[in-house]
């Protein structure tokens, strides 16, 4: 689980590993924060019938648990009406609430990007960073649990629990691995994270992650330089999930754990995959294949 392909010294997979990275159009067709002029902007991906954001007066949300749509308070508060269940998944359980992805689209505004290249943070640019976020749903909609920063090596640079602002009506522990535990005496914020990666990256910093667009929205961050494992191994514009790809590249099992997923060791998989693809341009998605031909 430890191992780690990268050599610093092979200026080939350098520049294979630069061909990885998403361009503009890219970014915005597989729904990654962009900025155009001063504005911030997150298409939705063509995939998903869902809004993103809500406006203002806008109390209607869709539960991504069961697809209905479903009316919030005026202050976005879905409060809990006794135990009767009101969200229902065959095999999935019956909730007391709804659960949503969807963001104010005030949000935007609060959206920031890395520090920009200078004398002193030069040495932070080209080098790789592998992110990914655990996610919880509160009385508000998801918001972050758990973020992992791992470098090039697989050192991790940050790995904090976060306390969401707003009270979690699920941990979906299952998936996020997190628990009431976890977060109970987080002192972190979305926005104190968020410093925190802006201290050992820059804006030619290269973030790697598994959908990373969904990560960097619930953190508030927009970047330039990315590498998606689910998007350069997309199979006609289907993404498939880090688990498939790790057992069949890394022959990694990962993400089996009735725990649920951990941001470390997913981190460090996406990390691999890049390594991975970086040596195997020819199982990459097309888009991604050119790279090959110029060696
Ligand atoms: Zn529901």
């Amino acid at each position: 689980m430890e191992y780690i392909s990268y050599n610093s010294c092979l200026t080939e997979q350098s520049a294979q590993i630069e061909s990885l990275i998403l361009s503009r159009d890219q970014r915005k067709a597989y729904g990654f924060p962009v900025q155009i002029k001063s504005q911030v902007y997150v298409q939705p991906c063509q995939y998903s019938s869902r809004e993103l954001f809500y406006t203002e007066y806008d109390t209607t949300r869709v539960c991504s648990r069961c697809q209905t749509v479903f009316e919030v308070e005026q202050d976005g508060y879905q409060r809990i009406w006794g135990d009767s269940p009101v969200c229902q998944v065959a095999n999935h359980g019956m909730y007391n609430f709804h659960i949503h992805t969807q963001q104010s689209v005030e949000v935007l505004k609060t959206f920031q990007r890395a520090p920009k290249e200078d004398q002193w943070n030069h040495f932070m640019s080209r080098k790789l960073f592998a992110l990914d976020v655990e996610s919880v749903y509160t009385s508000h909609g998801q918001a972050v649990g758990r973020v992992t920063v791992v470098d090039q090596y697989g050192n991790v640079a940050l790995d904090c629990f976060v306390k969401p602002k707003e009270m979690v009506y699920d941990y979906v522990t299952q998936y996020s691995g997190l628990t009431p535990e976890h977060l109970e005496y987080a002192t972190e914020t979305v926005e104190s994270v968020r410093d925190k990666i802006f201290q050992f990256i820059n804006r030619r910093s290269i973030l790697v992650g598994h959908a990373l667009n969904g990560d960097l929205k619930n953190l508030g961050i927009v970047h330039s330089e990315v590498i998606d494992t689910s998007v350069i191994f997309s199979n006609n514009g289907r993404r498939p999930s880090l688990r498939d790809l790790a057992s069949r590249y890394l022959n990694w099992s990962i993400q089996n754990s009735a725990n649920g997923h951990c941001s470390y060791e997913d981190s460090i998989a996406s990390l691999n995959l890049v390594y991975f693809a970086s040596e195997n341009p020819h199982l990459l998605s097309p888009d991604f294949q050119k790279c090959s031909l110029s060696y």
